[in-house]
């Protein structure tokens, strides 16, 4: 265990900085309760990527990021434990490799395991990660340990509890052999792809809409299992695609300062980046799991019963569409569709629930992005 005093943590994005006092940076168990047992107030933190300021503004900090690896296997079980400072991605390799998979994954793979699981973080057509999760073991205030299966009723708390409840220490995913997805993308009209969400989710496995804002239209992402060996004619589309987010960056350079620039940016990237079909296929991981970003963010989600959403959707438009209204919105707003659970903190807890996120380029300058607010007042 190293240990650094009187610092400054700071966030990927840079939005948040933070002094500590004692910063440790630990790599076993015994170091995690060491630590955790002697300190009244504590936060521990994985990549710094939360949007949210729950990671550090304490004097004490844990880095988990060097307690990262792999416990043990259960090949009959088809299950995994691993420390919880193990990088997603670095997990969903290992897992592919023994041919297996989590079903449901989010779009990211630079996050910790049990940050991924203790702030809810999801997919789409799915179940949040943590639903993955089969067991896990607590460092408790005291440092003691405690482990919780998944029959424990203790679990139901335990998956979404943002680290309130203890530090997740190791914790085992039971998987499901991997499969094949065959992705088609491509644009709608906002008239066509709202009124087929039910359809498609029942006959898709996997289904995401990133809505451009300003422009009428979503961009359609399907997924179908497939026969790994089954021959399909794939269309990755022009080379630049892979360039969007760097364009995106410089379209939007100056929308805090004129904020309508964004409705022409938006057209000019569907234009280009948007409009076009596409159509390959892979395992869910390789296919629909974005690997590296060329800029930071800011980032926030809204969640609403799937019963909810198209009335949602439609005042959400309404009010960005009205041309008084500052809150023009840059590209994408992610949708996905998450299936009822019963852990507690859950956002899906007991209903089947629609996700929508909304992303500043500008992470510097997201304090005066109108749309978080106009977005906020709607859900
Ligand atoms: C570009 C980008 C894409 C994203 N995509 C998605 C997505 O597709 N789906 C989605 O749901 N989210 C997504 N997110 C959000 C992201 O998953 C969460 O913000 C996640 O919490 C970030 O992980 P981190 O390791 O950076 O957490 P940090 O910000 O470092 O830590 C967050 C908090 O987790 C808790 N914590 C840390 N370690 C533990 C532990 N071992 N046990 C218990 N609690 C712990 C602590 O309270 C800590 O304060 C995305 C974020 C970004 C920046």
């Amino acid at each position: 265990m190293t240990q650094e005093n009187n610092g400054v943590w700071t966030s990927w994005n840079e939005n948040l900085t933070y002094k500590y006092k004692s910063l440790y940076k630990i790599t076993t168990e015994k170091e995690l309760q060491e630590v955790v047992a002697k300190t009244t107030k504590i936060r521990f933190f994985g990549t710094k990527q939360s949007s949210a300021d729950i990671a550090a503004g304490m004097n004490t900090l844990i880095d988990m990021r060097a307690y990262n690896k792999i416990v043990s296997y259960d090949e009959a079980k088809r299950s995994i434990t691993v420390q919880s400072g193990m990088i997603l991605g670095d997990l969903l390799e290992v897992i592919e490799a023994k041919g297996w998979c989590i079903p449901c994954l989010p779009d990211i793979n630079t996050i910790t395991i049990g940050v991924a699981l203790a702030t809810g973080t999801h997919g789409t057509s799915g179940y949040l990660l943590c639903e993955y999760m089969t067991s896990c073991t607590l460092v408790l205030a005291d440092g003691s340990l405690k482990n919780i299966q998944k029959s424990d009723a203790l679990m139901q708390a335990v998956r979404v509890s943002l680290g309130a409840l203890g530090v997740m220490s190791t914790v085992t995913f039971t998987c499901e052999p991997i499969y094949t997805l065959h992705v088609k993308e491509g644009p709608e009209n906002d008239s066509e792809w709202l009124p087929k969400i039910n359809e498609r989710l029942k006959k898709h496995d996997f289904l995401r809409i990133l809505w451009l804002p300003h422009t009428n239209k979503g961009y359609v992402i399907t997924g179908d299992k497939i026969a790994p060996e089954t021959k399909i004619i794939e269309n990755l589309g022009p080379s630049y695609l892979k360039h969007r987010r760097k364009a995106s960056k410089i379209l939007y350079k100056y929308s805090h300062v004129f904020p309508w620039i964004t409705a022409i940016a938006n057209r000019l990237l569907y234009k280009g980046f948007f409009s076009a079909n596409k159509e390959y296929k892979g395992s869910l991981y390789q296919a629909t799991v974005t690997k590296s970003r060329g800029a930071t963010l800011e980032l926030a989600e809204w969640t609403i019963g799937l019963d909810t959403f198209p009335l949602v959707f439609d005042e959400l438009k309404k009010e960005i569409n009205n041309w008084n209204n500052k809150s023009f919105i840059h590209i994408p707003m992610d949708i996905r569709f998450l299936y009822k659970d019963n852990s507690w903190l859950s956002y899906a807890y007991e209903k089947d629930t629609v996700t929508m996120g909304c992303v500043s380029r500008n992470a510097a300058t997201a304090d005066t992005y109108e749309a978080f607010k106009t977005i906020e007042t709607i859900f």
